[in-house]
């Protein structure tokens, strides 16, 4: 018997077949260039031993159903039912934040997480006495979407004013296009000179300090872990963080509190392999 594991970002579908007594295969494909029900369908196809498939997605899931995924295009069905009902597998599928966060439990000692990530859009997640927060329908600390200040378009959720809009690689892209300048890494961006780089770069740290400062005054986390794809392609936002957060976050809450960066390189699979 095999198990699959997917992680679904708004950038990459990674996956890993594992099997006994072989080594596992891992697989990295565009997110766009398929839907995730048609990828699970053609590894159950062709794998037929598989008995569970675990998925991290990036996007908001209640029990088995995909509700909303503002920078995946997919249709919202329950992918649990569909799939359960049509191969004789058990398919168990999370937030890729709280999937993230099962795997940073397991390299720390304190029940007291709160997970910052910073990728193609900006998410975040709770632990609390051991226990991902999840709300009543499991929606619960979507730090991105939380309304920070106007911005000239719109994010995948419909609204015009996230976090997520300042400080997101997808964010990023949407005021390269707005200001009509080529794209750029953010380390390029913090050192240009122009106005409109300076603006972009300026904006982006507020809502990340925002953010952090948000997280930690409302969770009164031990640990702040930063992570996400942009964070690991710019290391250096750490000390950033921690030099500027004492103007944004409650002093109290700052007082026993760690701010690391997460050493885990694709956090959401090794937590969709956790289910
Ligand atoms: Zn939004």
């Amino acid at each position: 018997m095999s198990k699959l594991a997917i992680d679904i970002g708004g950038t990459w579908l990674r996956s890993e077949l594992i099997a006994e007594r072989k080594e596992p295969v891992q697989e990295k494909i565009p997110s766009h260039s398929v839907s995730l029900e048609a990828y699970v369908e053609s590894m159950l196809q062709t794998h037929t031993d598989i008995s569970e498939v675990a998925i991290s997605f990036a996007g908001q899931v209640d029990d088995g159903t995909i509700v909303s995924a503002p920078n995946i295009a997919v249709k919202e069905y329950n992918i649990k039912k569909y799939i359960e009902s049509k191969y004789p597998v058990t398919l168990k599928i999370d937030n890729d934040l709280n999937c993230a966060l099962l795997a940073e439990r397991t390299r720390t000692k304190t029940a007291f997480i709160a997970l910052l990530s910073i990728g193609t859009g900006m998410g975040s997640a709770v632990l609390e006495k051991g226990s991902i927060v999840r709300g009543a329908h499991n929606l619960s600390w979507e730090i991105g979407h939380v309304p920070f200040r106007d911005a000239p378009f719109q994010c995948g959720c419909g609204k015009h004013n996230c976090l997520e809009l300042f400080c997101s690689g997808s964010g990023l892209e949407k005021w390269y296009t707005y200001y009509g300048i080529p794209s750029m890494t953010l380390e390029a961006l913090r050192s240009a000179k122009t106005s409109e780089a300076m603006q972009i770069y300026t904006a982006f740290k507020e809502a990340l300090l925002h953010a952090a400062a948000s997280l930690i005054t409302l969770a009164n986390p031990e640990e702040l872990v930063l992570g996400g794809g942009v964070v690991q392609a710019n290391p250096w936002l750490e000390s950033e963080v921690k030099e500027e957060i004492g103007d944004y976050a409650l002093a109290s809450n700052l007082a026993q509190l760690t701010i690391r960066k997460s050493t885990i390189q694709n956090a959401s699979l090794e937590g969709a392999k956790l289910l």
